[in-house]
């Protein structure tokens, strides 16, 4: 009992639940978490894809949702703690996604496999996910960090985060308005 509630206060801590399955790299789309798993495998068989070997090839899906929880955190926060919340004017003020909006449309999914799609919704479930400091960043700033990294993505095509596409998503309107800017200027 005491380990049970132990569990159910370190899941709400840290924002999602465990799913206590093993999975393996070849279920990730993302090349950082390949890594991550192939440098941490654990069992012979993976319970998504069903793929096995004489070597462990799979790693507990809950060791990537913790380095998915990290990477998120650094730019994404819940609307509770965000966003003011005005019932009059139709809930929170501000872009806030549900969690199968959120990975579908915002940041990307990791995997191409439905299952361990379905588990990381089902492990961040209800959590309504937005921009942190969502209202911090002046418009003059967002101009500055989209021009300065369309420059550095043109220049390097390098990858800044294990979610690229979603960051690329993220940026793009920010790329625009800073492109109508320096035409204005030319
Ligand atoms: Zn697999």
């Amino acid at each position: 009992m005491g380990r049970m509630k132990d569990l159910l206060i370190q899941q709400q801590e840290q924002g999602w639940s465990f799913v206590g399955k093993n999975v393996c790299a070849q279920c990730f789309t993302d090349m950082v978490i390949r890594d991550f798993v192939t440098a941490r495998t654990t069992t012979n068989e993976c319970d998504y894809c069903g793929r096995s070997g004489e070597q462990p090839i799979a790693a507990p899906i809950d060791d990537v949702l913790e380095l998915m929880a990290e990477g998120l955190s650094v730019e994404w926060g819940d609307a509770v703690d965000e966003l003011p919340y005005e019932s009059a004017e139709g809930g929170y003020q501000g872009k806030a996604y549900d969690t199968w909006e959120f990975f579908d449309d915002v940041v990307g999914f990791p995997s191409e496999n439905d299952g361990v799609r379905e588990d990381i919704v089902s492990a961040f479930r209800g959590r309504l996910c937005c921009q942190r400091n969502y209202f911090s960043l002046s418009e003059q700033d967002k101009l500055l960090i989209g021009w300065e990294e369309f420059c550095d993505e043109v220049k390097h095509q390098r990858r800044y985060f294990f979610f690229n596409t979603g960051k690329r998503q993220l940026h793009r309107r920010f790329y625009a308005k800073s492109l109508v800017l320096l035409m204005s200027w030319a």
